[in-house]
């Protein structure tokens, strides 16, 4: 990697915060540009098109939440959002704008250091399943999206309409958190009160029906309170 180093752009107002993280991509092998204003990241973004974005959600100029809106009209690079407040609407309404992952403040090296590497395997994934032959492999879950049919270890698992696309729509977004919102519409095209209830009951029928044991988090890991998150392979 040496010589073809990961860009990440952090968008950070507080310099301390900036600084701290900073210095650990750098020891760990990625170059780092900075900005401390919304305006100068989104000039940054396309001037030196970086493979991360590690995005502060209050900053000076605008909302990181605008960024996040400006940022996704042209590109799709992976967003991890550092909120300092731990409301759960403020993580919620970025990642239904199209943030990748969060993390709350205080955070410490290895967090962030796993997020960085996992977002980036994620796009890597993207870039090669574009080219893919239709499958999607996690561990000993395979879908084969042509002929609809999941298989753990071989086995065929039979999923109802329902179940079935929500463990497709999962996939497909592999290494993101979904939140409820965001599965909801796109399963059921609407959201009523009971909607959330309804995600959360096929989603203990295909844990089952994937020999899952309760607790256990093998192919959908749940972010309790914002939604649900299929693991990428090697977390
Ligand atoms: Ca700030």
């Amino acid at each position: 990697m040496s010589n073809n180093k990961y860009k990440i752009l952090v968008v950070e107002d507080d310099r301390n915060i900036a600084y701290f993280v900073q210095t650990l991509l750098e020891a760990n092998d990625y170059q780092v540009i900075t900005a401390e204003r919304c305006q100068q990241g989104v000039l940054m973004l396309s001037s030196h098109v970086p493979d991360l974005v590690v995005l502060d959600l209050g900053l000076p100029d605008m909302d990181g939440e605008e960024f996040i809106r400006i940022v996704r009209q042209s590109s799709m690079v992976p967003i991890i959002v550092l909120s300092a407040r731990t409301e759960e609407e403020d993580k919620v309404s970025a990642l239904d704008l199209g943030a990748n992952d969060y993390i709350v403040k205080p955070f410490g090296t290895a967090e962030l250091l796993a997020r960085v590497r996992a977002s980036l395997r994620i796009a890597r994934h993207h870039a090669q399943s574009a080219t893919g032959d239709g499958s999607f492999v996690l561990d000993d879950l395979t879908i084969d999206y042509d002929r609809r049919q999941v298989t753990v270890a071989g086995n065929g698992i039979h999923l109802t309409q329902t179940e079935y696309n929500i463990l497709a729509y999962l996939s497909q977004h592999v290494g993101k958190v979904m939140t409820y919102s965001a599965m909801i519409r796109a399963i059921w095209g609407t959201e009523d009160n009971g909607s959330v209830k309804k995600l959360q009951v096929n989603m203990a029928n295909i844990r089952k029906k994937l020999g899952c044991h309760p607790g256990e988090n093998k192919y959908i890991i749940n972010e309790l309170g914002v939604g649900y998150r299929m693991p990428d392979i090697e977390e």
